[in-house]
């Protein structure tokens, strides 16, 4: 059912860090009693609380990451990346790896080429792989234990996340869910792009200590744009 698929988040548009944080309140509030009461046994979500990091959070974590395009060609599955799509797979027990890295040759701009990027092939025609999907970028957008936004996504040094046509991007944090236009609608996957430290497996997620993720502060920039064309 159509009906049954928890909101993704973010969606609204920019407001206020308070105001935003009260309606993602009332967002978690509906989608918990949606949970509880309306949804099809196959769609109910089992992973509250989503994985869980192996290395304690620092007092501050980091920054939303800036976006690092691919820039050289190095087709090698880095550590972070792998960890991250062993991390789901354990987890979730759900999809199958559609791939880290992407030959030289192939197509425009992407981490593949750097072994950055991971392909986590989920169908949103699947209603038990549509509820994992939603449930994975919920945990990743989630509020941490002191109202951090994103707070799982920026302790990975998650750079974007593409999913069924549309686009969430750390350093466009604050636009939420854009429409994704690329040739590929990610409705048989979702895509996560990783910046150096993260695929480095450098982040906090993984050591307890803030990395640098090319951001500087906890508001992310506006300047910079993930490409439309990767998949
Ligand atoms: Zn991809």
């Amino acid at each position: 059912m159509v009906s049954s698929s928890r909101p993704l988040r973010r969606t609204a548009p920019r407001r206020p860090a308070a105001i935003r944080r009260v309606l993602l309140s009332c967002t978690v509030a509906l989608a918990t009693t949606g949970t509880m009461t309306g949804l099809a046994p196959a769609a109910q979500a089992a992973f509250d609380d989503g994985p869980a990091a192996p290395a304690e959070a620092p007092d501050h974590i980091e920054p939303f990451a800036a976006y690092q395009p691919q820039s050289t060609c190095d087709p090698v599955a880095k550590p972070g990346t792998q960890a991250l799509a062993q991390l789901v797979f354990d987890y979730y027990g759900t999809g199958r790896n559609g791939g880290i890295t992407r030959n030289c040759s192939i197509g425009g701009t992407s981490e593949h080429k750097e072994g950055r990027a991971f392909d986590w092939m989920l169908s949103v025609n699947q209603p038990n792989e549509r509820a994992v999907a939603e449930d994975f970028i919920d945990w990743l957008l989630d509020e941490g234990p002191d109202g951090e936004d994103a707070y799982n996504a920026r302790r990975l040094g998650v750079m974007y996340v593409i999913w069924n046509s549309r686009i969430w991007s750390s350093s466009d944090a604050d636009e939420g869910w854009l429409p994704y236009s690329g040739p590929n609608p990610h409705t048989d996957h979702v895509h996560v792009s990783l910046t150096w430290s993260g695929a480095m497996k450098r982040t906090s997620f993984w050591t307890g200590e803030a990395a640098d993720v090319g951001g500087d502060s906890d508001e992310p920039p506006d300047s910079e744009e993930p490409p439309d064309d990767d998949h």
